[in-house]
């Protein structure tokens, strides 16, 4: 479609080093396209996050380290990993599922209620799934009881100033549909969150991301199951926007898995399809080369088409303007 339609998509930066240091998490999501879960162990180790730290502290124009999981804080090198890049002054990300301060570590039973202040002293910007403020809609799509935890855990990021408009810490929600359709405009949404939370919960965040669901691993088979994989491909193939595509993230970012290889986006590198430079070469970070990242083609596929319908969807919501 690209072609047929003479549009082409070269990388135009690194700005953010996102890093998937772990598959393990406390939560089994429906939609999750990482199939992360309490029974996988992968995690990216002290010699791959040396050189993630190695790779921000030699390049200036990587601006922001985005750390995902899995549930990252499960990663036993995670505080030491999100507190020497702020050291380095890298704005650092987290996709923080908010109950793992709650569940705490599903294999050690290690707390995890210390993350809310460690996020605040090191104000790092939390960006946390909440796929409705309604439990049913919550529940049905990450599980039974993960609404009234989120509710608990936001307040506790609350109370460190995470979501106080102005002057605290940044907190993210970050909204997917729960079915095969599209996510409705992000700015109106945004505003709907914020009124329920508030008045509800008495609870306040920044900004809302919505991000529609990538036609990938465990929501694929969730699609293909339901017999509706073929009409919602149609529905994203109809929704193609070129404005989204000019803005797909994986011009401007790189992800890394937990050996270190570099892929496109989170999505690419969950169907390992790997980047690879000139010569068909697969990039790492251990043999890092910032131009030669920067100049490798980005591996566009069917899935592709979740990032370039309606407004677009990227790590960071919208990208033609919600
Ligand atoms: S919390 Fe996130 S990483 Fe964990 S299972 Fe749910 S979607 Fe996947
Ligand atoms: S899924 Fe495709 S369009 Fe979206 S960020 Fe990844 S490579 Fe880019």
């Amino acid at each position: 479609m690209l072609r047929a339609r003479g549009i082409d998509l070269p990388p135009l930066s690194i700005d953010t080093l996102q890093v998937n240091i772990t598959k393990l998490c406390n939560q089994v999501c429906r939609h999750c396209h990482v199939d992360a879960s309490p029974a996988r162990r992968e995690m990216l180790s002290p010699e791959g996050i040396a050189r993630c730290l190695e790779i921000l502290e030699r390049h200036a124009q990587i601006t922001t380290l985005d750390v995902t999981g899995g549930a990252p804080e499960l990663h036993p090198g995670f505080d030491a990993f999100v507190e020497k890049a702020v050291a380095l002054g890298k704005h650092v990300m987290v996709r923080h599922n908010l109950t793992v301060q709650l569940d705490g570590h599903p294999v050690t039973g290690e707390s995890k209620e210390y993350l809310p202040a460690f996020f605040a002293r090191n104000r790092l910007e939390g960006v946390c799934s909440l796929p409705y403020y309604q439990e049913y809609f919550t529940d049905a799509q990450r599980g039974s009881g993960v609404f009234k935890k989120s509710m608990e855990a936001m307040r506790r990021l609350n109370a460190q100033g995470y979501g106080v408009e102005g002057s605290g810490p940044v907190l993210d929600l970050v909204y997917n549909p729960v079915g095969p359709y599209l996510p409705a405009a992000q700015a109106g949404l945004e505003a709907d969150y914020k009124r329920e939370l508030k008045s509800k919960f008495g609870l306040v965040f920044n900004r809302l991301f919505t991000i529609t669901n990538m036609p990938i691993n465990r929501f694929k088979l969730h699609l293909d199951k339901s017999g509706q994989y073929a009409s919602y491909m149609e529905k994203l193939l109809a929704a193609f926007n070129p404005a989204a595509a000019a803005g797909v993230m994986c011009r401007s970012l790189i992800s890394v898995d937990h050996e270190g290889r570099i892929y496109d986006c989170d999505f690419n590198q969950m169907l390992e399809l790997r980047a690879a430079g000139a010569g068909g070469r697969p990039l790492s970070i251990f043999d890092f080369d910032f131009e030669r990242v920067l100049k490798r083609p980005i591996q566009f596929g069917d899935h592709c088409l979740g990032c370039t319908a309606g407004a677009g969807s990227s790590c960071g919501g919208a990208t033609a303007g919600a």
